[in-house]
């Protein structure tokens, strides 16, 4: 395996003889190689014009995956084929034409993690419409598409998971389902997610709740939402959401749990006086809420159903129970 030091002294290389290329300061662990349509690109070399499309109007799909280091020595990325799936009919519903299927974007998927040698770390495929016609109605461009993997930890900061975050609910509404398309986890969804993550840090939350144009509860700038109220479990109904994995993975597991879940609309003063509170997302893997809107949530603390779900989270994830093995993508680095 290469080192450290020789992929940092490669990176440094490239850096200063691309004094054409723009890095910033980097926030982020690089990796080596980047798939870019079918080939490994180096990391610094995975570059595009400054007039593709997608970076003017957001026409782009991605998904966000996350593999994890096993107990048997293999790695594996959660619900591989499911998020892979989600990509495609991302790009269905965005009218994208997509060069791949689910199976050979999942297939690149693995080979990128080991082209890298990462045992656990995130994934993100994202196909976006290329350089040619500058308007909004670009059907001839070309639809291309990379794959990055990099080393990723706690999303909502240190500590978020055992001690939970404190979210507020944000001035900007959730975009209505006929405004964008929220069932596809297209780019430009995520100004609306930007607009309101930023309020909320900036006002000193983890965490930003936004309402649906109605008014109920809807989902956070990268997460789903759930309560607990007098044992029963509610998550926001398949509407003006993104369709979240871990969602579902949570919702199956509590179900087979014993819990009585349901998807139904709620009221942010019914979210003020639930028992419990937590959010779902890859990144954010499944995470206490202790506070909203500076309401104590419950004893304001992860309660003891959140506990109990996020244990058989983990340890699904990480294929410590068999039921769920075709849930996991298996590969070796
Ligand atoms: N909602 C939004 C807006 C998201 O960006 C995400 C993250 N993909 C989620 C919900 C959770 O989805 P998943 O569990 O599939 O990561």
């Amino acid at each position: 395996m290469r080192s450290i030091f020789v992929i940092c002294m490669e990176s440094e290389y490239i850096k200063q003889h691309s004094p054409d290329a723009y890095f910033c300061e980097e926030s982020m662990q690089t990796t080596q190689f980047i798939w870019f349509d079918g080939k490994m690109v180096p990391w610094y070399q995975a570059r595009i014009h400054v007039l593709t499309h997608a970076l003017h109007y957001g026409s782009a799909v991605f998904e966000g995956m996350r593999a994890y280091a096993c107990a048997d020595g293999r790695s594996s990325v959660f619900r591989l084929n499911d998020h892979c799936a989600r990509l495609v009919n991302s790009a269905k519903i965005m009218r994208f034409d997509l060069p791949y299927t689910a199976a050979r974007i999942a297939e690149a998927c693995l080979e990128t993690l080991k082209a890298n040698k990462l045992g656990e770390g995130y994934v993100r495929p994202l196909s976006f419409v290329g350089y040619g016609e500058m308007g909004v109605f670009p059907r001839d461009n070309p639809v291309q598409t990379i794959i990055a993997v990099w080393p990723w930890g706690s999303y909502l900061g240190a500590g978020a998971l055992e001690n939970g975050i404190r979210v507020k609910t944000s001035s900007f509404t959730r975009m209505h389902a006929n405004t964008l398309m929220t069932k596809a986890k297209a780019s430009g969804n995520y100004i609306n997610s930007i607009l309101a993550k930023v309020e909320a840090r900036e006002d000193g939350y983890d965490e930003a709740v936004m309402l649906d144009a109605s008014g109920f509860v809807s989902e956070a700038s990268g997460e789903n939402i759930f309560i607990v109220r007098d044992g029963i479990i509610k998550t926001t109904p398949w509407t003006s959401i993104l369709g979240g994995i871990t969602r579902d993975t949570v919702m199956r597991l509590a179900c087979d749990l014993g819990y009585t879940v349901e998807e139904q609309q709620f009221t942010r003063d019914e979210f003020y006086i639930a028992d419990e509170a937590f959010l779902t997302g890859t990144a954010a893997e499944l995470t206490p809420i202790h506070e909203l809107d500076r309401r104590v949530i419950g004893a304001g603390q992860a309660g003891p159903v959140t506990k109990r779900l996020q244990a058989e989270f983990f340890n699904v994830v990480r294929g410590g129970n068999h039921g769920y093995d075709s849930w996991l993508g298996w590969y070796t680095v």
